[in-house]
């Protein structure tokens, strides 16, 4: 078998072309979606995406800004803005960087940051609302794995998910957004003993470790969907957490990496912020 190959990127296209049309009809009524995306210090990889967030929405239309602070902020100063932002109406989305210097409490930044206006979808509360089946916003690469699998026609009901990985930013909310969609879920994580007797009962198999080639085509049983999160620099060149030639030959569907998840993680984030606005516009 050879697995279809699920082009993340490809799909990001279409969903920002149709948020594009959304985002000027929602001009038309008056309504500027507005994400502010506040980072700190200078560190290199989380300049560039705060870049690349900051490209993606003004290309749909959102009003957006960066605001760069200098390493030597204070928590104090850091939540002040927070506060501002959260006051801001003509803010709907704010997003902060993670991960924060030393001296910052990432936690204490999340909690700040209004639910309403927590387009990441860490906030507790929204995290909370996940968990209980509630309306609210996804973290993004969860999310951006769900439509993915939609848009792919892959059946989630009834299904085994095999998800390796338990972080709160990946592993947890998607095993929750599946299990919430009605299907049987395995987290495995470092501790987990004989991976492979897990991975091979995956229907649909998630790997988000940060391991390059922890899985390979012997992990899988052939038909396995397989959904790469990992980003990893090997040689100077971006690579997933599956080794992609030996799992496409046995897996049904696979995503690449690059062009995979990736572009989805943004996508999501300008739905957020799109979200946002016109809850907050309805609720005025
Ligand atoms: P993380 O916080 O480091 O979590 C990694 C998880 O993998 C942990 O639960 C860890 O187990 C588990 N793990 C590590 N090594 C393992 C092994 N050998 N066997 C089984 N489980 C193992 O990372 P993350 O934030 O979830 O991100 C995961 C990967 O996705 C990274 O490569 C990251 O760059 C990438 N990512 C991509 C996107 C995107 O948009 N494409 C977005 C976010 C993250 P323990 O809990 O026991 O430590």
């Amino acid at each position: 078998m050879s697995a279809e190959v699920i082009y993340g990127k490809q799909l990001a296209e279409e969903l920002r072309q149709e948020m594009k049309e959304e985002v000027s009809e929602l001009h038309n009524h008056n309504i500027h979606p507005k994400l502010v995306v506040v980072i700190i210090g200078e560190d290199p990889a989380s300049m560039s995406y705060v870049k690349g967030k900051q490209r993606a929405s003004e290309k749909i239309g959102l009003d957006s800004e960066l605001i760069e602070l200098p390493e030597s902020t204070s928590e104090k100063e850091l939540l002040d803005l927070i506060d501002q932002l959260n006051e801001d109406q003509t803010v709907h989305g704010i997003l902060v960087q993670l991960p924060l210097p030393d001296h910052i409490e990432d936690q204490k930044v999340i909690e700040a940051i209004t639910p309403e206006k927590d387009v990441d979808g860490f906030h507790p509360i929204n995290v909370g609302r996940l968990l209980t089946g509630q309306e609210t916003f996804y973290p993004c690469t969860p999310y951006g794995i769900m439509v993915m699998l939609k848009r792919a026609n892959i059946t989630i009901e009834g299904k085994h998910v095999v998800i390796v990985g338990r972080s709160n930013l990946v592993g947890k909310p998607v095993g929750q957004l599946l299990l919430n969609e009605n299907a049987t879920v395995t987290h495995c994580h470092s501790r987990t003993k004989n991976l492979r007797d897990h991975t091979k009962q995956a229907d649909i198999l998630i790997v988000a470790a940060g391991k390059a080639g922890l899985i390979t085509g012997d992990d899988i049983e052939e038909g396995t969907v397989v959904i790469d999160v990992g980003v990893n620099r090997v040689d100077g060149k971006l690579t997933g957490d599956v080794d992609f030639d030996s799992a496409c030959e046995k897996a049904s569907h696979i995503t690449p990496v690059p062009k995979g998840v990736g572009p989805m993680t943004i996508t999501m984030l300008l739905h957020n912020t799109i979200k946002a606005a016109k809850r907050i516009h309805n609720h005025q």
